[in-house]
């Protein structure tokens, strides 16, 4: 019999993640590709392939969160991003707190209860700044692949600042110093400064409660996470995957 207890599936703006978990909510495989434009089918096919690989039935509780996550009929049911990252790194971590979540195309700032279920949030998913989407959409005029952003913008202690908080005036901010022959690196350094002033102040608005926790792709640079610290004073503490939470935290909703 399969050991398989529940699927999360997150599908987001960005990525589409997948989770199968057993029982006690241990994770027994996990997939994630970048969203394609039709989110339901590509869904239909990586529950096919997670199902598939570990023998689980369609009768298996399916829980569906992120953006598209309406759009998920195979899902027994869908919950909030808000309510499955807070999960997924409380049973993580194991920890009440202030967790930032950082996705593709919105932030959030979420305040864990001591039983692991969001007692407040803030959100962004108005501006790109602030998000995954302006590090990407910015450091594309540079020709750095994001998985190296953050080291390079580690590299230097140079530090072009960026004025414009515009995603799209930012571009041209950076094309600018491009021509005024700036450093790359500190040009990087300056735009991970801009996204993480912007994910602080609203973190500051929702209050900061130790420990500072994050969750969602952009947690992978750590530019993002070594500019948090420091300007919040505070260490941040994250899961070792911090993408899959959402799903995760999906995933230990449906057991
Ligand atoms: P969503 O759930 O909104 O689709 P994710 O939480 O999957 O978004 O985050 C996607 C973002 O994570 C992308 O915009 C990308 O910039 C960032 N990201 C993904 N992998 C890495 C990595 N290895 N290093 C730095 N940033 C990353």
């Amino acid at each position: 019999m399969s050991r398989v207890a529940a699927i999360g599936i997150d599908a987001g703006s960005t990525t589409c993640k997948l989770v199968a978990v057993d029982r006690n909510g241990a994770i027994l495989g996990s997939l994630l590709e970048p969203t394609e434009p039709r989110v339901e089918v590509q869904v239909r096919r990586l529950l096919e392939a997670i199902r598939d690989e570990h023998g689980a039935g369609q009768a298996v509780p399916t829980i569906a969160t992120g953006y598209g996550r309406k759009l998920i009929k195979e899902a027994t049911r869908n919950l909030t991003e808000i309510t499955c990252h807070a999960r997924g790194v409380f049973r993580d971590l194991g920890r009440a707190g202030t967790l930032i979540d950082i996705g593709g195309q919105d932030s959030k700032v979420i305040q864990i209860g001591e039983d692991g279920r969001p007692v407040d949030f803030m959100m962004n998913d108005k501006c790109a700044a602030g998000t995954g989407r302006f590090l990407e959409y910015t450091a594309a005029r540079l020709s750095v692949p994001v998985e190296e952003l953050g080291v390079r913008a580690l590299s230097t202690t140079d530090e072009e600042p960026i004025s414009s908080t515009c995603t799209v005036f930012a571009e041209s901010e950076i094309i600018s110093l491009i021509a005024r022959g700036a450093e790359p690196d500190a040009i990087l350094r300056g735009l991970h400064r801009s996204l993480v002033g912007r994910v602080v102040s609203m973190a500051r608005n929702v209050g900061i409660v130790a420990p500072l926790m994050l969750s969602g792709g952009v947690a992978k640079n750590q530019a993002v996470r070594k500019m948090i610290a420091e300007a919040t004073v505070q260490g941040v503490i994250l899961p070792d995957e911090p993408q899959l939470m959402g799903a995760y935290g999906a995933a230990l909703l449906g057991i």
